[in-house]
């Protein structure tokens, strides 16, 4: 470092007080709104966030309306953001504030930590933010940043907790400070090529202007190949009721959405997939079947002619949208208009 860890702490909120993208999550202070947009933003890109993020606060204003709706209604509202569990976390979390907390967001840190699917990082966000307490954030971009301020190649977590602690002790303004970094991250001190001459803390930093940084850390990340997967999707459709879809398992790829039925199979060399989906560590190679018998009724099961009230997989849609039985809107079912 170059620096004291106070030296940043005037420099970048006033950078982030100018240069800060206008998000509709920033205009608020409301612990729901912003623990939402937290949450959404966790592995999803800004600006796939911003519509999700707005119908979302639509759709359940705040925590009472997000307590009361059916988990049918919160997956389907989350449709397109992917990692479903974060959905369940946040339908979990409102009831037990209904429960435990008199519907009042709890505002201690360790209260709100306590709550389903919310991790040091994010309860730090929430805390700062909605009630001025000095917690630091330290997600993928401010790790980065602080990397890239000390130069060095590897810290431990405690360590990188410990720094991270220590600037926002010395900043005025602790919500400002963690959304600052933040953002620092998301726009200058980038994964690839960070703007170094355009950098607010340029003077602060061990690594400002290299330009082996990005190929440094690429070669640090551990790579992982994806498993494949081959399913078979079965297709039965009917033109009076339209598309049969099923409940999936509450556990394993998908839990808890509705897809058609879906088998494993064993791959060959002459059938080509219909569609591949990549997930996290899987990549599925989706294959659909259109069937001619009537489907297997014990599981929990429906006919649709419309997705809108059953939340479907993304890759479910994709394939449905290449085999021309979705609409644009991804909502109508066309059950005649199967391409074999
Ligand atoms: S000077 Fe460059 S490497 Fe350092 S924080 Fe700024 S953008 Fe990142």
């Amino acid at each position: 470092m170059t620096g004291s860890s106070s030296a940043p702490c005037e420099a970048l909120p006033v950078w982030y007080g100018k240069r800060a993208r206008d998000l509709p999550w920033r205009r608020t202070r409301d612990p729901y709104a912003v623990w939402v947009s937290e949450i959404m933003l966790q592995q999803t890109q800004v600006s796939t966030v911003i519509p999700h993020y707005i119908r979302w606060l639509e759709t359940f204003p705040d925590l009472h309306a997000l307590s009361r709706a059916p988990e049918d209604a919160v997956l389907k509202a989350w449709q397109g953001l992917g990692y479903y569990r974060r959905a369940r976390w946040l339908h979990m979390a409102a009831r037990r504030i209904m429960e435990q907390h008199h519907g009042m967001f709890p505002t201690s840190l360790d209260e709100i930590q306590a709550l389903p699917g919310i991790g040091r990082s994010t309860a730090g966000a929430i805390a700062s933010i909605c009630f001025e307490i000095p917690a630091p954030v330290l997600d993928g971009n401010v790790r980065r940043v602080l990397h890239r301020w000390t130069g060095k190649d590897a810290m431990a977590d405690r360590e990188l907790w410990r720094l991270a602690q220590a600037y926002i002790d010395n900043s005025d303004d602790p919500g400002t400070w963690n959304q600052a970094m933040m953002e620092l991250g998301a726009t200058v001190c980038t994964p690839k090529a960070p703007k170094c001459d355009a950098c607010p803390v340029h003077g602060h930093c061990a690594s400002a202007g290299r330009r082996d940084l990005s190929e440094k850390e690429r070669g640090r990340r551990k790579r992982t190949r994806p498993i494949d997967l081959h399913w078979r999707v079965h297709l039965h459709l009917d033109p009076n009721r339209g598309l049969w879809l099923v409940k999936r398992p509450d556990q394993g790829i998908w839990s808890g959405l509705w897809s058609p039925p879906i088998t494993e199979m064993e791959p060959t060399a002459r059938a080509q997939p219909d569609h591949v989906h990549l997930l996290t560590h899987r990549r599925l190679h989706l294959y659909a079947s259109l069937e001619a018998d009537p489907p297997e009724q014990q599981v929990e099961g429906a006919w649709v002619h419309t997705t809108v009230r059953h939340a479907l997989p993304t890759g479910i849609v994709q394939l449905l949208r290449r085999r021309r039985l979705l609409d644009a809107d991804g909502q109508r079912i066309h059950a005649t208009g199967a391409s074999s």
